[in-house]
């Protein structure tokens, strides 16, 4: 069976979803395409095999030849399409964020939970990657004992223009977030953020770098490293430590270069060389699961948890102070086992 796939807002990442979809995971195909600017979902369908485009979210969820559908629209609008979708009993995968406000989020759960299943896949696509799935592994076998710490470093070579202060928490340490919730099999429980000596090569208008401390309800710590011009590359860190060793993400070359007495390798330009596997492997799982009317990976739960703790962080980091973070009591949807299940915080 191939999967008939909906794409709504073919921006930047929604066009590179569209190429994985079409050439590179196999099951599916794109049959239709919305965009706020229609031009521009003409334009990308005119170059595909078998897709329309259509005027509005709305119509592209409704349509019989949709089987599942793509959210890569502007994040103030997730809420709606993934209501719509649930409405529609079709399965969803929407870029992160699910939705900009805990009380979004919310309404996202209740929706889901009185469907009865789960339909939504939220975009965490580290969860996806080769080497933190090695690390969970590695940590989930007991091999280096209960883990104590993580520590995180978010490395960007630069930002765009429009990047506003508010992104290093809500587009930037939000992916440290849920590998961190992934990892360690854990709900954050508080948040302090502070900064360092402003790197003087940031625009005025931004921090650099962010050093934020989370406290995970088991105890554990996590720390996470924002910098957003650090000039040299995109470089991802990551260690946990357990009470018997520790396992950390190793650099991933797959050649050597040896030249003027020394030795090294590439370090990843931008985001999209660093996980651009872990995106086909995410889209591959998403297919296989939809296919059969199923939800895996990150839940509407995992959405939900990330908003709450990007808004915590949001609020210590105008006060300077530490921040509780409450969640609602997790409905069994994502914790029992069977047809969409979630495995707690995976
Ligand atoms: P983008 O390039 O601005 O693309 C968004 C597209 O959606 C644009 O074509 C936009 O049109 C359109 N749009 C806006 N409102 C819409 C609506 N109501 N209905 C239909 N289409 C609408 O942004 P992007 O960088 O692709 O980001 C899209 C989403 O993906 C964001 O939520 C972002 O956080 C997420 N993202 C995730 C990752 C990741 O690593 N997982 C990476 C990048 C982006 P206009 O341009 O005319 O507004």
């Amino acid at each position: 069976m191939t999967l008939n796939v909906g794409v709504i807002g073919v921006g930047m990442i929604g066009q590179d979803h569209i190429r994985r979809i079409t050439h590179v995971v196999s099951g599916a195909r794109i049959s239709a395409v919305a965009d706020v600017d229609f031009d521009r979902a003409k334009s990308v369908a005119a170059d595909l095999p078998s897709a329309k485009a259509l005027q509005t979210g709305e119509e592209l969820i409704n349509d019989s030849e949709v089987d599942a559908i793509v959210v890569a629209s502007w994040g103030p609008t997730h809420e709606e399409y993934v209501l719509a979708s649930i409405a529609a009993g079709k399965q969803v995968f929407c870029e992160k964020p699910l939705a900009t406000t805990r009380e979004a989020c919310e309404r996202i759960l209740d929706a889901e939970v009185a469907s009865g299943k789960r339909h939504v896949m939220v975009g965490f696509m580290r969860r996806y990657d080769d080497a933190y799935r090695a690390m969970k592994a590695t940590i989930d076998g007991g091999e280096i004992g209960a883990p104590l710490m993580f520590h995180s470093g978010h490395r960007n070579p630069s930002v765009p223009g429009h990047y506003t202060s508010d992104m290093i928490i809500n587009d930037t340490c939000v992916h440290d977030v849920d590998v961190a919730r992934f990892l360690l099999s854990d709900e954050i429980v508080s948040v302090r953020v502070l900064t360092a000596r402003k790197n003087s090569l940031a625009s005025d208008h931004l921090t650099d770098p962010v050093l934020f401390i989370f406290e995970m309800a088991g105890g554990a710590l996590v720390d996470v490293e924002a910098s957003i011009n650090i000039q040299y590359a995109y470089d991802i860190r990551g260690e946990v430590v357990g009470e018997s060793g520790t396992v950390e993400l190793a650099e991933s070359n797959t050649v050597v270069v040896k030249k003027n007495g020394q030795y090294g390798g590439r370090v990843p330009e931008d985001w999209r060389e660093r996980f651009i596997r872990a995106y086909d492997t995410e889209f591959q799982e998403w297919i296989i699961a939809a296919s059969k009317g199923e939800s895996t990976g990150p839940s509407s739960w995992d959405g939900y948890a990330a908003t709450v703790v990007c808004d915590a962080a949001a609020e210590a980091y105008r006060s300077g102070g530490k921040v509780s973070i409450t969640m609602r009591d997790k409905p069994d949807l994502y914790t029992t086992g069977g047809t969409g299940a979630s495995t707690g915080t995976d």
